[in-house]
C-alpha cells in the first residue's frame, strides 16, 4: 500500500543577515535577502525582522490585509495595538497629526533607539493597527538593517514581537521558528537581540508624557533629555475577572498592557524567599529552575547539588539581566520543568523594564 501522502506546509525561509560596515554597502546575500523580503512585504505577505529590542513580526503597516495577518499568526486579540516602526523621524511625522515638543526632544536624543512615542494618528494609519485608537505607536529602530530594510520596502512596518501572544519574545531567530514555525514565510536572523527587552513606550499626547511601558530607556533617562518629569507607570496589579489587566486610569491610555504577558509554559514564581520555596518544590519531588540572583550565596550553594534542581546565575546589571532574560525563560522551557522560580530583582528605576517583564511572566 502506498503511504497517505500528508500536506505540510513549508518551514520558513532563514536567511542570515549582517551589516558590518554601516558606511558601505551590505554583503551581496544580505542585499538579496532584504530585497527578498521587502518584496514579501509589498505583496502583503509576513517577514520576521530583527530589531535591537526584539524579534518582530512584520507587515506593510498600510496594508489592513497584511496587518490582518499579523494579529492572526499572533492570536493576537483585535485591542492590543502594533508599534509602527520607521527609517526616521520624516517618515514618522506622515502618520502623526501633530508633533507635541516632547516627541521632538526625544527623538532628538533617542532615535534611531528603543524608544517609542504615542502621538496623535493621520487618516494613513489604518484602524487595525491602532486598534480603533485616536493615536499611533511609532518608532525608528537602531538596528541598522531594520531601517534599511524599511527603506527597501519603502513603507512603514507594523511589527509585534514575532511570538504567538502572551508567550515569551524571541530574542533569536531560532525562538521565532519555535514560536511561529510556518505561520511566518520568511525569517531574516541578525544574531541576538543586542537590548533584549522590549522598547520604552512614551505617551506624548499628554501632559507630562507618561510611560506606558518601562524598557531600555529609563524614566531618569527621559526627564532628563525632556527637561520634565515624566509620570511612570505603576506596577503591573493582579488581573481583574474581566481580564483588563491594569488599574482602570491605565487601561485606556495603554491598550493591550495585559498582566498576563512575556509568560513562559512552565509556572514561574518570583520570590523573595526562594531558598524555601524551592526546598519544598523538591520535597514534593517536583523539577525547579531557579534564576538565581546570587548563587554564591550559602543557601544557594547548600542547595544546588540536589536532584531535580537546576541552578541558572543570573546577571547583576539590569542591562544584561535584560538582555539574558527572555533567553532563559525560551531555554528553561525547553527542559521541561516542572516550576520555575526567580529572585526579585531590586525595586529601584533602573530595575523597571526587567521587573515589569518578570511579573507579567510570573502571573
Ligand atoms: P508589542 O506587543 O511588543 O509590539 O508592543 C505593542 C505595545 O505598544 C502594545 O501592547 C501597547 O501597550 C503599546 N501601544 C501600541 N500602540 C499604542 C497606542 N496607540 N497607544 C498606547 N499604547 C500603544
Ligand atoms: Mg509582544
Amino acid at each position: 500500500m502506498s503511504p497517505v501522502p500528508v500536506h505540510r506546509p513549508p518551514l520558513p525561509v532563514l536567511a542570515k543577515v549582517s551589516w558590518p560596515d554601516a558606511a558601505g554597502p551590505p554583503p551581496a546575500a544580505t542585499a538579496a535577502a532584504l530585497a527578498a523580503a521587502a518584496e514579501r512585504l509589498a505583496s502583503g505577505q509576513l517577514v520576521a525582522i530583527p530589531t535591537e529590542t526584539v524579534y518582530g513580526l512584520a507587515a506593510n503597516a498600510l496594508d489592513p490585509d497584511a496587518v490582518a495577518l499579523i494579529f492572526r499568526a499572533k492570536g493576537r486579540p483585535a485591542t492590543n495595538p502594533l508599534i509602527v516602526h520607521v527609517a526616521d523621524v520624516a517618515m514618522a511625522k506622515r502618520f502623526a497629526s501633530d508633533w507635541p515638543e516632547a516627541a521632538e526632544r526625544a527623538t532628538a536624543t533617542f532615535w534611531p533607539g528603543p524608544l517609542t512615542l504615542v502621538v496623535n494618528k493621520t487618516a494613513a494609519v489604518p484602524d487595525s493597527v491602532t486598534a480603533g485608537g485616536a493615536t499611533v505607536a511609532v518608532r525608528c529602530p537602531s538596528l541598522l538593517l531594520t531601517r534599511k530594510l524599511i527603506e527597501v520596502a519603502d513603507c512603514p512596518l507594523a511589527a509585534p514581537s514575532a511570538n504567538r501572544s502572551e508567550a515569551v519574545s524571541p530574542t533569536t531567530a531560532q525562538h521565532v521558528l519555535e514560536g511561529l514555525g510556518n505561520r511566518v514565510g520568511m525569517i531574516l536572523d541578525a544574531g541576538p537581540c543586542e537590548h533584549g527587552l522590549e522598547s520604552t513606550v512614551l505617551d506624548c499626547t499628554v501632559t507630562p508624557p507618561r510611560i506606558l511601558r518601562p524598557g531600555p530607556i529609563s524614566a531618569n533617562q527621559l526627564s532628563e533629555a525632556l527637561g520634565c518629569d515624566v509620570v511612570t507607570p505603576t506596577p503591573p496589579a493582579k488581573e481583574t475577572s474581566a481580564g483588563a489587566g491594569q488599574g482602570t486610569a491605565s487601561v485606556a491610555r495603554s491598550p493591550g498592557q495585559r498582566l498576563r504577558h512575556y509568560a513562559p509554559r512552565t509556572p514561574l514564581e518570583v520570590t523573595s524567599d526562594a531558598p524555601a520555596v524551592v526546598k519544598a518544590l523538591l520535597a514534593a519531588g517536583q523539577q525547579v529552575g531557579w534564576l538565581a540572583r546570587h548563587p554564591a550565596n550559602a543557601s544557594v550553594r547548600e542547595l544546588a547539588a540536589s536532584a531535580g534542581l537546576l541552578v541558572v546565575p543570573m546577571p547583576e546589571s539590569p542591562a544584561a539581566y535584560g538582555k539574558g532574560l527572555y533567553a532563559t525563560l525560551h531555554a528553561l522551557d525547553q527542559r521541561g520543568l516542572d516550576r520555575l522560580v526567580a529572585d526579585p530583582v531590586p525595586d529601584d528605576a533602573d530595575w523597571a523594564a526587567v521587573r515589569d517583564r518578570l511579573q507579567r511572566a510570573a502571573s
